[in-house]
């Protein structure tokens, strides 16, 4: 499995360059793997290798690799749509951050579930930056609000914001939304929220990441770029109702 950690390198490269490009330390910018439909033994080469930030999609996902992976240091975060008869399932497995934040109603589920399991956790609000409507996210112009609320559910932690960029060969299109989350988090900062952290940018991707990097992202998820082409397609991850 050495092409995953040739792909690693090759990641940390263009990460580093980008950083260089636009006057940044390469350190600032986190990789998490984004390891849907990757297998435990695929993630394990990965955080062997030194990564240590997974990202799943499922809870289902989380759940059949959690043994596997249960000896070998690594975070866990959730970057998939979630439903709230999920979040149950999910608080099993040791997450340590859900960046997929979108609705109130999600953020209450949540908090009721965490008073009840005396539990808390770190999120983002993922924002809808491309207006596509095949994507989660909440609308840009929601963001602000949805933040002020879910920052006073008091076991649900705020730590910055998450995106998916457009998907687009047009560079400035897919740079505006990035540029977008990049103004969320000022105006948001600016507001000085009692619990909120807006440190974390999580956006970036394996064909977008060095634009994010230089809009300013602090994390970017990488599958393709690492592990190879899935045999789903996205969709299957990112629509309401597969
Ligand atoms: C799959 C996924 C990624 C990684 O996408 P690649 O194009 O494979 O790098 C990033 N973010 C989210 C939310 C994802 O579902």
């Amino acid at each position: 499995m050495s092409h995953i950690i040739d792909n690693i390198a090759q990641i940390r490269k263009r990460i580093a360059e980008a950083a260089l490009r636009a006057s940044r330390n390469p350190e600032e910018i986190k990789l998490l793997l984004a390891t849907k439909t990757v297998s435990a033994d695929n993630i394990k080469v990965a955080l062997e290798a030194g990564e240590r930030i997974i990202g799943e999609n499922k809870a289902q996902e989380i759940k059949s690799k959690y043994d596997e992976l249960l000896g070998v240091p690594h975070q866990k975060h959730f970057i998939g749509h979630l439903q709230t008869n999920k979040i149950k399932e999910l608080l099993r497995y040791d997450v340590t951050c859900i960046q997929s934040i979108d609705r109130l109603d999600l953020g209450e589920k949540l908090q009721a579930r965490l008073e009840f399991e005396k539990k808390e956790i770190d999120v983002l609000i993922q924002v809808n930056t491309s207006n596509e409507e095949s994507k989660f996210g909440v609308a840009p112009e929601g963001a602000i609000e949805l933040t002020k609320q879910v920052s006073m559910l008091p076991n649900i932690h705020i730590k910055g914001l998450m995106t998916i960029g457009l998907f687009s060969a047009e560079e400035e299109k897919v740079r505006v939304c990035f540029k977008l989350l990049k103004s969320l988090q000022q105006q948001i900062v600016a507001l000085n929220l009692p619990d909120v952290e807006m440190r974390e940018l999580s956006m970036g991707m394996s064909h977008d990441l060095e634009f994010a990097i230089e809009e300013g992202s602090t994390m970017v998820r990488v599958g393709t770029a690492i592990f190879g082409k899935r045999i789903y397609a996205d969709s299957y991850y990112w629509n309401e109702n597969m």
